[in-house]
């Protein structure tokens, strides 16, 4: 099985875009602002919150930094009227960080004073090992100058318990984190590689969160580990009171595992929907696929029948 799905997985880019694009509806709202707030509108009807990301990364010059932060500053002008508390993320590599790290963190400040004026929040990313320091370096800075910024902690990654660590030996309970699992899958030597380990390490991270009474977001389809972070929050007082008023949410991509989001709702859990829109959306339909060869078993299937 291990083999056929990696074949599978191979085979993706062979494929036409039109016949992605059937597929990736499902996981990206669309190529432009307007379908993303369609689609944000949908989340809501639903009764889940939304989160923007412009998608893009690995921006390598200053005017593909710039027009991304230009995005992002339309999509927070199109969300007012809309949606209140929909707050946006972005990659650090999008924002220019590998570009000048100054560039970057002046633009993710603009980025949060425009988002505070409405209320909102700002979520700076975390991409590969070799960009976090950077991207710590700059969401701390940040952070200092701008209370609505919230970070991503990897719980593959071994750095990442001291990274908390000091994170809330600056910020405190004002520090704000959404915890994932990591998807960059890291070297032996810096990250848990195996499934129960990197669950062990996310459980753990999010006690000490929890028990700092810093805001959690526990980004995560893992049922298992949800109900076991779940109750972290419950032991912890933290499942009382309106939803808007929790310190932790769960958070889910678009298109994955709804049912799962239904779950968490029902439990009465606060839940919110990751939307990501924009040109891109090919490379980033093209990861979700490879992760799921269930649904890229049918595009193959559906290719070969035109074929
Ligand atoms: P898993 O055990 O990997 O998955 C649980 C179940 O969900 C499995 O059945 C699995 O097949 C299914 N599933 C999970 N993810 C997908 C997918 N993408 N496509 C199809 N099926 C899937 N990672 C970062 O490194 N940096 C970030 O900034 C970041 N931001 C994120 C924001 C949100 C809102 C979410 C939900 C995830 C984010 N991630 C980020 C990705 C995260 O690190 C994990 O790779 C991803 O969520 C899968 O881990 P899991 O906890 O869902 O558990």
């Amino acid at each position: 099985m291990g083999l056929i799905d990696a074949l599978i997985r191979g085979s993706m880019p062979l494929v036409p875009r039109g016949l992605i694009w059937l597929v990736a509806r499902r996981y990206v709202a669309g190529a432009t602002l307007a379908e993303a707030l369609a689609r944000v509108a949908a989340v809501r009807d639903q009764g889940y919150g939304a989160i923007i990301d412009v998608l893009g990364e690995g921006i390598d010059d200053r005017a593909g930094a710039e027009a991304a932060a230009r995005e992002y500053h339309l999509a927070l002008a199109g969300l007012e009227g809309l949606d209140p508390d929909c707050p946006v993320s972005a990659k650090p590599t999008h924002l220019g960080l590998t570009v000048d790290e100054e560039l970057c963190a002046d633009l993710l400040s603009q980025l949060c004073e425009a988002a505070a004026t409405a209320g909102r929040r700002v979520r700076f990313e975390m991409e590969d090992a070799p960009t976090i320091d950077a991207s710590l370096r700059v969401f701390e800075r940040v952070r200092g100058q701008h209370e609505n910024v919230g970070c991503v902690i990897q719980a593959r990654l071994f750095r990442s318990a001291d990274d908390i660590k000091r994170l809330l030996s600056v910020f405190g309970a004002g520090l704000d984190v959404r915890l994932v699992k990591g998807i960059y899958l890291e070297p032996a030597e810096i990250a848990w590689t195996e499934p129960q380990p990197i669950s062990d390490s996310y459980h753990s991270l999010a006690r000490t969160l929890v028990q700092a009474g810093a805001r959690v977001a526990l980004a995560t389809h893992d049922h298992v580990l949800a109900d076991a972070c779940a109750e972290l929050a419950r032991a912890a007082g933290w499942c009382e009171g309106p939803l808007a008023e929790r310190r932790y949410e769960f958070q889910l991509l678009m298109g994955v595992q709804p049912r799962e989001a239904a779950r968490l709702q029902a439990l009465g859990h606060p839940v919110r929907i990751y939307v990501p829109y924009g040109q891109d959306w090919h490379a980033y339909s093209m990861r979700r696929l490879q992760r799921n060869p269930e649904i890229a078993r049918h595009v193959l299937r559906a290719f070969l029948r035109l074929g």
